[in-house]
Formats: structure tokens, C-alpha cells, sequence
């Protein structure tokens, strides 16, 4: 630990502000174990040494469960649940190699994000069981099986099969609830998803059904001291404001929930990606810089 810490020193000397650390909580998705992503994990490694970044989460996406839950590039691309079980075990134990060898240079959590849906759960468990990783980024992706980041056609799906747009947000932050209880992952991953193809989704998140599921979300969030992720990504897609939304961000901050950077790499090009003007809209909100790590 004492290592680690003279080398952020150096990287303080290096950077114009000394108080926030450059770090990303949810990151590090590589070409190597995922499909949708690029880039060998060691080479998006360096990419975070040579930007200066203090400690870093690499949090690969889970397996699938089953072959139900492959997204179609995993299809054409020839995967399957048992297969990409395989190359989850094998990310693992390329991660915890890495996370060694560049002990000297970066601190390393080695961990994953999960996906939540029918038979996740228990999943989860045994994964955590078998790779006993540094800590998960708990993660919703799908509503009643459905994901709802992919296509905004599945995005709608799952938004007709409900009834309507804020019946899939209620839908989705219930799911939520649920998962917090259940598996207090030390991160949140990008809390409002739901708004991921929602153009109105600034007054949406207001509405009285919508907004009491966010607060007792927020609430069980801070009764386990867990962390949100403050997910810099949505600019590169198109956003105007990182997930999670301000609307949330300043209750976040009224209940003095931990808010911490995740660039959600997918490649080497987007390590770091915005995350600078993430750590600016956080320091000018009012939190606190010091991170709290996935750690603790
Ligand atoms: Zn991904
Ligand atoms: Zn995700």
C-alpha cells in the first residue's frame, strides 16, 4: 500500500489539480473477453498508466446465464453461455496476472459487472464464489428479460409489453431494489439507465411514481454504503450529462451517498474518455474528491 501511494505522489506532481485523482470505478471492457468491445485488456491497461490514473476497476460483463441471454453479435459471432463462461474464468485469470504485474505503476481492482434477469442471482453467486473478485458493479441491462440498452426496437418492446414509458422505468428501478437488497454490490453501475433512448426523461425522472422508487433506491444505497457510479460514457453516446442525471446527482449528494468516476471503457481509445468533465461536474456539485475505492 505504501508503494502505491509514493507513486500517486508522483502522479499528483504531474497533474494541474492535486485534490482529485484521476481514477474509474467501472471500466476496462476489452476486445479480448467481450464482444462488443476492443483492444487487448494489457493494452488498456498501459492506456490508464500512461493517462495517470491512480487505481482503476476492471469490470468485464458477466457470462450469460444461458444462451437466452446472448446478445445477437454473440450470436453471429458464433458464442455461447459455455464458451463465454470460459473466457469470463479466462479474463479473470488474465486480470488478477495483470493486476500483479503493474502493482508498481497502478493499483488494480479486478472485478465484474453483473446483468440482472431470471436466474441471474444465483449465478452471480457462484461466480463470485468460484473468482472471488475484488468487488461487482451491480448492473441492469434487461426489463422482464428484455434488454433495454441495445436497440431502442427492444427499448420500446419492453416499454409496450408494460404499458408505457414509466411503467418501464418503475419496472426497471423496482428490479433495481431488489438486486441492492439482495446483492449489495459495491457499486451501482449506471443508476438511471432506463433513460438510456428517452427523450423526456428529465421530467419523467420528477414523476411521483418514478421519483419515490429512486429515493428508496438512493436510501438503501446509503443504508448499505455503497457506491454510485458516475458513468461518463453517455457523452460518447450522444448525452448531455453522465448517468446519473443531476436531478439524482444533488439527492446523491443530499444523502451523502459516495459518487465516484467510471469511464466504462469498451477500448483503448475511451480509457479516460470525458472523465475529467465528470470530476468537474462532481467537484462543482459539492462532493467530496477524495474517492471513495470499491474496496472499502
Ligand atoms: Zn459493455
Ligand atoms: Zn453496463
Amino acid at each position: 500500500m505504501q508503494k502505491t501511494n509514493r507513486i500517486l505522489d508522483v502522479n499528483h506532481n504531474n497533474r494541474a489539480d492535486p485534490v482529485s485523482d484521476l481514477v474509474s470505478i467501472h471500466g476496462g471492457h476489452s476486445g479480448e473477453f467481450c464482444n462488443h468491445a476492443q483492444g487487448s485488456l494489457e493494452d488498456i491497461i498501459k492506456a490508464y498508466v500512461k493517462k495517470g490514473f491512480s487505481w482503476v476497476g476492471i469490470t468485464e460483463h458477466m457470462p450469460p446465464v444461458n444462451d437466452n441471454f446472448l446478445y445477437q453479435d454473440e450470436k453471429d459471432a458464433g458464442l455461447d453461455a459455455k464458451k463465454m463462461y470460459r473466457l469470463f474464468a479466462r479474463y479473470f485469470l488474465t486480470c488478477r496476472k495483470l493486476q500483479k504485474k503493474y502493482a508498481p505503476l497502478i493499483k488494480i481492482y479486478a472485478g465484474f459487472e453483473t446483468e440482472t434477469y431470471t436466474g441471474s442471482e444465483q449465478f452471480i453467486q457462484k461466480l463470485i464464489n468460484t473468482f472471488r473478485p475484488d468487488y461487482i458493479v451491480g448492473s441492469i441491462h434487461h426489463v422482464n428479460d428484455i434488454p433495454i440498452d441495445y436497440t431502442i426496437d427492444l427499448y420500446e418492446d419492453a416499454a409496450y409489453l408494460l404499458g408505457s414509458i414509466d411503467a418501464l422505468y418503475c419496472e426497471y428501478f423496482d428490479r433495481q431494489y431488489e438486486m441492492i437488497k439482495r446483492l449489495k454490490p459495491s457499486v451501482i453501475g449506471h443508476f438511471d439507465l432506463i433513460r438510456i433512448f428517452d427523450q423526456d426523461y428529465r421530467l419523467r425522472l420528477k414523476k411521483d411514481v418514478i421519483q419515490k422508487r429512486i429515493r428508496r433506491n438512493l436510501e438503501c444505497i446509503k443504508k448499505f454504503n455503497l457506491i454510485l457510479d458516475f458513468n461518463v460514457r453517455s457523452f460518447s453516446k450522444g448525452g448531455s450529462e453522465p448517468y446519473i442525471s443531476e436531478s439524482i446527482l444533488l439527492q446523491a449528494l443530499e444523502l451523502k451517498i459516495a459518487v465516484v468516476p467510471g469511464d466504462d471503457s469498451h477500448s483503448v481509445e475511451t480509457v479516460g474518455l470525458n472523465i475529467e468533465k465528470g470530476i468537474k461536474i462532481l467537484k462543482e456539485t459539492g462532493f467530496d474528491t477524495k474517492w471513495k475505492n470499491p474496496a472499502t
